[in-house]
């Protein structure tokens, strides 16, 4: 059966339809620039067939009933009952949603009611909900919240340390993000492993633009990197990671930015890859920089590794046993085997060992390790999309 994945930003919309048991991809497509009148639409389909086409497409709704009317005009369906389900990710869940949850109008109405924790994304996944559930009427909805995965955090790991009364009032805690990705790549990297998804020990890195490391004790994970917000943890390709936050008030008055919105939008925009080397908050963009001899993305490049190692390092400490396995995700964790080679490397001396050769590979599930490593590194491609029709279609009546 049909299942549609949906994953909405304020400016783009990404769909893939997946048929369920079979878990066989059969329609995906993206629109970029949403809200304007040069929208990119792009599709692909059936045996490598493509459409990009650049037009008008000034609402969510109308993106939506374009979607929908191109499906049927390319025969990806004949009618848009065979999609049986729509499944959405939502990044915020706060602490009310812990799985994945069918959707009704009150969930809809609690989803949008988490703005303040995403705001640039709860809001708009909210209203599309509304706009599938008119526009598919007949298909189950389900949300797919990137924050559930870490329910399993304990207070020890997810309170920061500071007056309890800010958690017990005002909910704030370390919710953490990218959920849906790491535990895809937890459950490939159990069936791999030929581990049950109960008994994995699994320290998982998801480094694309936006970049989280996850401990994962018995399959569940136990920490994470980012926190409240998706601003904290390792450097990131526009967004700092952890600093001291008194920078804030110190910078704010050197440079004499009255709006603390300012200043959070200089940690969340221009910092990072970005604002360490100056060149581009794109991987590819810094490494070619460095190796003309740019200093300062050099030096991006150093402080990049430098933070996931010492997560890495601090999560080895933290899980109760050895890790079975580092996991590598997104698209630096990818398709970077020098970023990867530079993390093992540095944690060669607490059992990483890194076959060069297999690890000189892009985009392939597989073992990058040497074969007596004490702790595997495996590399295995993200899929929240497969992630979230998966769910879907277990959710399903
Ligand atoms: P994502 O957010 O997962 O799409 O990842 C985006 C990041 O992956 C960017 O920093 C890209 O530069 C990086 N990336 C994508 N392809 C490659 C590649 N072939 N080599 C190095 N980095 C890459």
């Amino acid at each position: 059966m049909l299942i549609m994945a949906v994953n909405a930003g304020s400016s783009s919309l990404k769909w893939q339809i997946y048929d369920l048991p079979a878990q066989k991809q059969v329609a995906q497509g993206v629109i970029e620039r949403l809200g304007t009148e040069a929208a990119l639409f792009k599709v692909k389909f059936g045996d490598e067939q493509a459409i990009n086409k650049q037009e008008p497409i000034t609402s969510h709704e109308q993106a939506v009933i374009l979607i929908l009317t191109r499906l049927k005009e390319l025969k990806v369906v004949d009618h848009l009952a065979e999609i049986r389900a729509v499944g959405h990710r939502v990044v915020s869940g706060g602490e009310q949603f812990t799985e994945s949850t069918k959707i009704t109008p009150k969930v809809i109405q609690q989803i949008d009611g988490l703005s303040e924790l995403a705001p640039l994304h709860n809001h708009i996944e909210a209203y599309y909900m509304r706009v599938f559930a008119k526009l598919l009427p007949n298909a189950q909805q389900v949300a797919v919240f990137d924050t559930s995965f870490y329910s399993t955090l304990e207070p020890v790991n997810y309170l920061y340390p500071i007056d309890k009364r800010y958690y017990d009032d005002y909910q704030v805690r370390k919710y953490g993000a990218h959920g849906t990705s790491h535990r895809h790549v937890m459950q490939q990297a159990a069936n791999m492993l030929h581990k049950k998804v109960q008994d994995v020990n699994l320290i998982t890195l998801h480094l694309g633009s936006g970049a989280s490391i996850t401990a994962i004790a018995n399959g569940q994970a136990i920490d994470t990197s980012m926190g409240f917000t998706p601003l904290a943890g390792v450097m990131m390709g526009t967004r700092s990671g952890d600093v001291d936050p008194s920078i804030i008030p110190y910078i704010m008055k050197k440079e004499r930015i009255t709006d603390v919105a300012t200043m959070i939008q200089i940690l969340n925009q221009k910092s990072g890859l970005l604002g360490v080397s100056g060149v581009s908050n794109d991987k590819r963009d810094v490494d070619e920089a460095a190796e003309q001899g740019n200093q300062r993305a050099k030096l991006a490049q150093k402080m990049f590794v430098n933070r996931i190692v010492k997560y890495v390092g601090s999560y080895l400490a933290l899980l109760p046993k050895q890790a079975d396995a580092l996991v590598f995700t997104a698209g630096i964790g990818e398709n970077d085997p020098q970023l990867r080679a530079d993390v093992c490397v540095a944690l060669s001396h607490l059992g990483v060992e890194l076959d060069a050769t297999k690890n000189n590979v892009r985009g392939k599930e597989m073992f990058i390790s040497t074969a007596d490593s004490p702790i595997k590194v495996l590399l295995i491609p993200t899929n929240e999309e497969l992630m979230i029709a998966k769910d879907t279609y277990r959710l399903l009546d």
